[in-house]
């Protein structure tokens, strides 16, 4: 008998070995630069990432949910955004995209996801922004990777004078098409009026601890981000805002830089993982995600009957393959919000968190995903 070896849900020591060595003489660098902070590793991260989503700025952050905060702060800031005001944001994303909105005494508008693309339901969200005037912004989650964008209905809401923030944690690198030769592919992170990111380990560009920023190509707003991270200060020891401290370190950005010069091998090769699972899954109980070409596949994430799940995952977990949820509980039903955080139904993201399960991707050789999926189609 062949003993099988293991596949694990992510391998984060595997994910970086190839990095190991530029990550080495990064760290030294940084090590003997006697700069830890504000320093040129961060200038140059900076300018790098405005680069490569062409952003007009990026401002580099402590972690993503900062990003999101510093964004809709900023826009209060601004006098753009008041408290109390509608902020839509799909009900199946992750916690953090909706912890910044009620901390900063705005409202979160939870929409329905759309089953397809896992993302917001871009009609529903038109419809909801029609019939609630305090509605002033849309969250959009580029959820597993996958840009969350209607090509028709997002710029008709932009038209209208909302502000779109994207939340782009989950896929740098993304594209979404604009069906003509001349502009060709946006990327994410510069299809809003701003968007944040995380850097956390186990994103497609991940930092070896907490990082995040902000992109965007309103000055002005790239201005009072910038200040909010560094105590409210535009200048030294003169403060314009009650600010946060919410800075990028010398030492992340330096390895952060590494990562983002393989962005798009990184998608690429995401892309090629996800197109196998695509080709080789063939289980009638199982429901592969939509193809979307411009997604970076953050997580493949596939449908199983709700009563099914835990026995799929022990078949998996018995043939030694990890699998994980993203997510089991949607932030409506999470303690912390005591059942007030929507009073409308959602049963389209509540049915989907009792379905979904994620298979291994960001660690997975191909010859790996090959066994995760015949494993599958086994079941
Ligand atoms: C990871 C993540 C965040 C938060 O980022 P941190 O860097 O962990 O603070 C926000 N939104 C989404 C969708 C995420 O996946």
């Amino acid at each position: 008998m062949i003993t099988k070896s293991h596949i694990p849900f992510l391998d984060l020591r595997k994910a970086n070995a190839c990095f190991e060595e530029e990550s080495l003489a990064a760290a030294s660098r940084v090590v003997h630069s006697g700069r830890y902070l504000h320093g040129s590793e961060t200038e140059a991260f900076e300018q790098e990432l405005a680069t490569a989503c062409d952003a007009a700025y990026a401002i580099g952050t402590s972690n993503g949910l900062d990003a999101i905060r510093l964004i809709f702060r900023a826009y209060m800031e601004l006098g753009k955004l008041r408290k109390g005001d509608g902020v839509i944001v799909q009900a199946n994303t992750y916690i953090a995209s909706v912890l910044p909105l009620t901390e900063l005494g705005l409202r979160p508008v939870l929409v329905d996801m759309e089953p397809g693309s896992m993302n917001l339901d871009w009609s529903r969200a038109a419809s909801v922004a029609d019939a609630d005037r305090g509605v002033k912004a849309i969250l959009a989650v580029h959820l597993y990777g996958n840009p969350c964008w209607h090509p028709e209905l997002t710029p008709e809401l932009i038209e209208k004078g909302l502000l779109i923030v994207e939340d782009n944690a989950q896929a740098i690198g993304a594209t979404v098409s604009t069906h003509s030769p001349l502009t060709g592919a946006r990327n994410t992170g510069a299809l809003g009026h701003a968007a944040a990111f995380s850097f956390y380990p186990t994103k497609n560009v991940g930092a070896l601890g907490d990082a995040g920023a902000v992109t965007t190509s309103d000055r002005r707003l790239a201005s009072v981000v910038r200040a909010l991270a560094n105590y409210g200060s535009d200048r030294r020891y003169h403060n314009i805002y009650q600010g946060w401290n919410c800075r990028l370190d010398e030492m992340q950005a330096a390895l952060l830089r590494i990562r983002l010069r393989h962005l798009p091998e990184l998608g690429r090769e995401r892309r090629q993982k996800a197109m196998l699972y695509h080709t080789l899954l063939c289980n009638p109980s199982l429901t592969p995600p939509q193809w979307t070409a411009g997604s970076v596949w953050h997580q493949y994430v596939v449908r199983v009957a709700a009563g099914e799940r835990d026995r799929f995952r022990e078949h998996m977990a018995h043939n030694g393959i990890g699998t994980d949820i993203h997510y089991a509980t949607p932030p409506h039903r999470q303690p912390c919000y005591g059942g007030t955080l929507s009073h409308a139904s959602l049963p389209v993201t509540d049915l989907f968190a009792s379905e979904c399960v994620s298979l291994p991707i960001a660690s997975a050789s191909f010859a790996d995903i090959a066994r995760v999926a015949a494993t599958a189609n086994d079941f």
